[in-house]
């Protein structure tokens, strides 16, 4: 008899072994969920991405992994690849994770932005629904855009009231900014997929999930300036602000640091996605919120727990300022907007699939702000240090 256990769905039932065709695997999250699939499932990754860095050390056949026959790496763009239909078709699951997500970008490069998160989403709705494939799609916090109490006069007592701010898969309206805000134009193309996507469950019968990612966090997220991406480059604010610790300069707070996120864990985030993937006919027609309500903190909040963590993590002591504030102009140029703030309602993640988040805030950044130390400190050393003079 074979050693390993049955594993079995929130049902009961046994899970069988599928074929995930994962669009956007050498990602951030796409990363740690191929980790997750190799080191406790039996599921087998189709692993489709331009990069392969972040998920390498699960590919390197000389390590001899256990799992190596169940992770297969396809570089190819889906923009103009004919190669991932037949990737979707010999799956049993899809999930796409594949997008340009960084603020950065969004008032920037627009069009990049709107390209890559609706018109590049399109082939893999539409051969999915042509072969009956499940679908998981990425989607994001972001589509609720701003809070209806923003709208409300500086301390109003009703901003205090949830249904003033918190986030509802089902009810809350998705609000935001005028056209030449093109920050929106992320938001605005993830709506316009949700809904896409949405029809083509209601009409055709798709069977799919959508997940809203509210500020997924930890080790491997985005990169470090002038390290492992460009010097130039803007990273989300978990990169930013540990590439000014790595480098002891002040954090930058954008238009005062006043805008609130809750911040969760990946590694709680996907166990989430994983109970989507082994339990479909609970997660199958339904919008998900994946977030940590508990964990909310302004950005000048977040600045300021991140450097005295960094601080317990390295052993070097903390600047004596250190924030300094920016606008938003200065910062990410015209044409930037902000969420102001995300509290995600977790009533249908909890009765779908039993799932809570555990980890928190300061735990969390204590363990991202170790690997980041470990992970970039020397290098940072080395390309700071001074050049030897000629
Ligand atoms: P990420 O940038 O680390 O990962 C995206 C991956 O997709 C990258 O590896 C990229 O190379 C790949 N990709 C992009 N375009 C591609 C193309 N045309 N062909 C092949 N590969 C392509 O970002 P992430 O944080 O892992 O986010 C994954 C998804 O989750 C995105 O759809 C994003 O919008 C969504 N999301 C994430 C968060 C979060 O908190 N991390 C929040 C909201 C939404
Ligand atoms: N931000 C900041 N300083 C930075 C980077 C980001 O103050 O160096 C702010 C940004 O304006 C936003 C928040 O941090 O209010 C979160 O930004 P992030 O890029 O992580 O993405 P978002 O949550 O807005 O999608």
């Amino acid at each position: 008899a074979s050693g390993a256990a049955v594993r079995l769905d929130l049902d009961g039932r046994p899970i069988q072994p599928l074929t995930i065709c994962m669009i956007g695997a050498g990602g951030f999250i796409g990363s740690h969920l191929c980790e997750k699939l190799m080191f406790e499932t039996q599921h087998s990754v189709l692993a489709v991405d331009v990069y392969d860095d972040k998920i390498r050390h699960l590919l390197e056949p000389e390590n001899g992994h256990p799992w190596s026959s169940r992770i297969q790496f396809h570089r190819l763009n889906i923009k103009h690849d004919s190669r991932l239909e037949g990737l979707i078709k010999m799956s049993d699951l899809v999930i796409n994770l594949a997008a340009i997500c960084t603020p950065a970008d969004y008032n920037t490069r627009p069009l990049d932005t709107i390209y890559s998160n609706f018109i590049d989403a399109l082939p893999v709705v539409k051969y999915c629904s042509e072969s009956n494939k499940r679908l998981i799609h990425f989607s994001t916090c972001e589509v609720y855009g701003k809070t209806i109490g923003c709208f409300l006069p500086k301390d109003h007592p009703l901003k205090n009231e949830p249904e003033f701010y918190m986030l509802k898969e089902n009810e809350t309206p998705c609000i935001f900014g005028s056209i030449d805000k093109q920050r929106w134009s992320y938001a605005c193309a993830k709506q316009l997929i949700e809904r896409l996507i949405y029809a083509e469950g209601a009409e055709n019968g798709l069977q799919f999930s959508i997940v809203r990612p509210f500020n997924w966090i930890g080790p491997r997220m985005d990169f470090i300036p002038g390290i492992d991406g460009p010097s130039e480059g803007v990273p989300r604010v978990l990169a930013c602000f540990s590439n000014n610790l790595l480098r002891h300069e002040p954090l930058k707070l954008v238009d005062g640091g006043l805008s609130q996120r809750t911040f969760v864990y990946i590694k709680d985030a996907i166990e989430a996605v994983h109970l989507m993937i082994e339990n479909p006919e609970r997660a199958n027609g339904h919008i998900f919120n994946v977030g940590n309500p508990n964990n909310e903190v302004t950005v000048r909040q977040l600045a300021e727990m991140m450097t005295k963590i960094y601080a317990k993590v390295s052993g070097e002591p903390s600047l004596e300022v250190p924030t300094v504030d920016v606008t938003s102009q200065e910062f990410y140029g015209e044409g930037y907007d902000d969420s102001d703030k995300r509290i995600p309602d977790m009533t249908i993640i909890n009765e779908q699939l039993g799932w809570n988040p555990k980890t928190s805030l300061w735990d969390l950044l204590e363990s991202t702000l170790t690997y980041q130390h470990k992970t970039y400190a020397e290098a940072i050393k080395r390309a700071t240090a001074k050049p030897a003079a000629t």
